[in-house]
């Protein structure tokens, strides 16, 4: 009988193991070509902050958010966080995916999702392509951020909130993140578990394909817990290598981290020979759809523990 009872024990525990795997499975490369594609083509004329192409990827957002049963935040009437920067009309896309915990604390405690979905519109004078479709920067990050919303809300068992966000104004000096950062309140900012921003994740990382690098690696153990949630999926997250490029204060994260929550930016840019950086041919054509699929699972799997309020990542500790 004991024997038994431990070997459907061990055999638990290989199934589940295996079944959360099984699981991220249900992240589909089709779907997640067809995300970036609508958000990086033309017609979105390079989603420049404060221009109509902003307001058309937004409304593509709102759209996706709807599918995923996201859900606007208490007092929203959409998803939508307007703001007016250099009398520009801008806004923030969020929603959430309410905790389903029976203890009131872990359903309220919010883990964060989010990457920028502006950049640099269109060139004047281009005589060809003219368009900053911006595939890698950051229209990858918004693909795994709605795709992430549209696999939490299939499980449907994430215990703590889940809140989904997709910046404005980030190539003009991170106005979007800072802007909702001073939104909220002491007491949100409290309840905010942790912080994922997911910024030029659409190709091959200095470490290889399946691998990515988290900024401020050292500065809360966030990383080390996606690590050994990932672990068997073959897929890597490493320390960020570009130390000089001060990448944890230049992104998104930044907003939340500068109030001590473990915020931190996954990204697997090879900063140093990326020639599409910042360039009208940062095409979806010159990505690897299947390696972002991947980065995506890894992602979900490696924030699974958090996700379930069993791990809660140390606060931020700069060091
Ligand atoms: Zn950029």
């Amino acid at each position: 009988m004991k024997n038994l009872l431990q070997s459907k024990i061990a055999y638990l525990l290989v199934f589940c193991g295996l079944c959360s795997c099984a699981q991220a499975q249900k992240i589909k490369q089709k779907q997640v070509k067809i995300i970036i594609s609508n958000l990086a083509a033309d017609d979105m004329m390079g989603r420049k902050a404060g221009t109509k192409g902003e307001k058309k990827a937004a409304a593509f957002i709102a759209q996706e958010f709807t599918k995923a049963g996201v859900k606007p935040l208490p007092g929203f009437k959409n998803y939508y966080q307007k703001f007016t920067h250099q009398g520009l009309n801008m806004l923030n896309v969020l929603g959430v995916i309410p905790g389903k915990s029976k203890n009131k604390k872990t359903r309220e405690e919010i883990v964060v999702f989010s990457a920028h979905y502006d950049h640099l519109g269109v060139r004047k004078g281009a005589k060809e392509d003219s368009i900053y479709n911006g595939a890698d920067d950051d229209a990858s990050g918004v693909t795994a951020v709605i795709s992430l919303a549209h696999y939490f809300n299939k499980q449907g068992n994430n215990q703590r909130t889940l809140m989904f966000v997709a910046f404005t104004a980030e190539e003009i000096g991170l106005v979007g993140s800072t802007y909702f950062g001073k939104q909220l309140k002491k007491s949100q900012l409290a309840k905010i578990v942790a912080g994922i921003n997911i910024e030029m994740v659409g190709k091959a990382s200095k470490f290889g394909r399946k691998g990515a690098f988290i900024t401020g690696y050292s500065y809360s153990n966030l990383g080390k817990i996606l690590q050994e949630n990932a672990q068997g999926t073959g897929f890597t997250f490493h320390p960020d290598p570009y130390k000089k490029y001060n990448l944890f204060q230049r992104s998104d994260n930044y907003a939340l981290a500068r109030h001590g929550i473990p915020a931190h930016t996954i990204s697997s840019v090879d900063i140093a020979n990326d020639k599409h950086y910042h360039q009208v041919s940062d095409e979806v054509d010159t990505l690897d759809i299947e390696n972002l699929t991947d980065m995506i699972k890894a992602v979900a799997l490696g924030v699974r523990s958090i996700v379930a309020g069993k791990d809660t990542p140390t606060r931020l500790k700069m060091k």
